[in-house]
């Protein structure tokens, strides 16, 4: 079933109006036609079963015959991942957005590469909006502009992680059991290729984000930002719990 995030606007009394690129998607590359049925989501959660009526220049028109709320995760993770390269950064939009992710920051360290231009970041919001269709999401997740180290610190709302490889006593799984079984609001930090300073992670850990360990192994920064979303999602029951 082809899945489209659209403007509310765009659902008005029982039918839907498509135009734009999800009318160039239906009636060009998909060739759908009048009595196909499509899924329309405005991002509130709910997703709108469209029987096609008319596919016009300007816009396709559709009946809807079935609504269905789809179940988000109750758990709103908050991944504040170093700026990577970007095809490294992209990944973790991706897997971050099927697993669950709500919102995404890029954040600018004292170790991490350029900050994205605008057509990057518009590449990203596309990037985000494929894998919520593909992915079955009833929202899209949202993508901040990028912050500083120091405000995200300031910033960071409910149980806050910073994983961090020099971290020896308390492992990622230990913190999440103690502390994070009540939280709705999880801010998770993970550093650039080049990691945290020492700095960086003393100032987090005065602002009451909690040093953590993923184990014994160095993991690439791409590769920690999306295990220890997929870790905290697991551990508070947001993977088939
Ligand atoms: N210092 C690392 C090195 O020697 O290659 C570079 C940082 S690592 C590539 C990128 C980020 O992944 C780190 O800043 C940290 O947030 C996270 N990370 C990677 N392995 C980790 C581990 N074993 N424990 C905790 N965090 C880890």
């Amino acid at each position: 079933m082809n899945r489209f995030f659209v403007p509310v606007e765009w659902l008005q009394g029982g039918s839907a109006h498509l135009q734009g690129q999800a009318l160039h998607q239906i009636a060009h590359v998909l060739r759908l036609a009048p009595g196909d049925t499509i899924a329309v989501l405005d991002n509130s959660g709910w997703e709108y079963m469209v029987r096609l009526e008319r596919l016009g220049s300007k816009e396709a028109t559709g009946e809807i015959v079935e609504r269905r709320q789809i179940e988000e995760p109750r758990v709103r993770l908050c991944l504040y991942q170093g700026l990577l390269k970007s095809d490294k950064f992209e990944q973790v939009l991706q897997k971050g957005t099927e697993l669950g992710v709500s919102t995404f920051v890029p954040l600018l360290c004292q170790r991490s590469l350029a900050v994205p231009s605008e057509a990057r970041l518009r590449r990203w919001q596309r990037i985000l909006r494929e894998a919520t269709e593909q992915s079955r999401r009833g929202r899209l997740p949202s993508l901040m502009e990028p912050v500083s180290f120091d405000q995200a610190c300031r910033e960071a709302r409910g149980f806050s992680l910073i994983p961090w490889e020099e971290e020896k006593g308390l492992g990622l799984r230990q913190a999440l059991r103690k502390k994070a079984s009540a939280e709705t609001d999880i801010s998770l930090f993970i550093g650039p290729e080049g990691g945290f300073t020492p700095e960086e992670v003393e100032l987090a850990r005065t602002c009451g984000i909690v040093p953590v360990s993923l184990g014994p192994r160095i993991l690439r920064a791409e590769t920690a930002g999306i295990v220890a979303a997929a870790a905290v999602l697991y551990e508070l029951g947001e993977l088939g719990g």
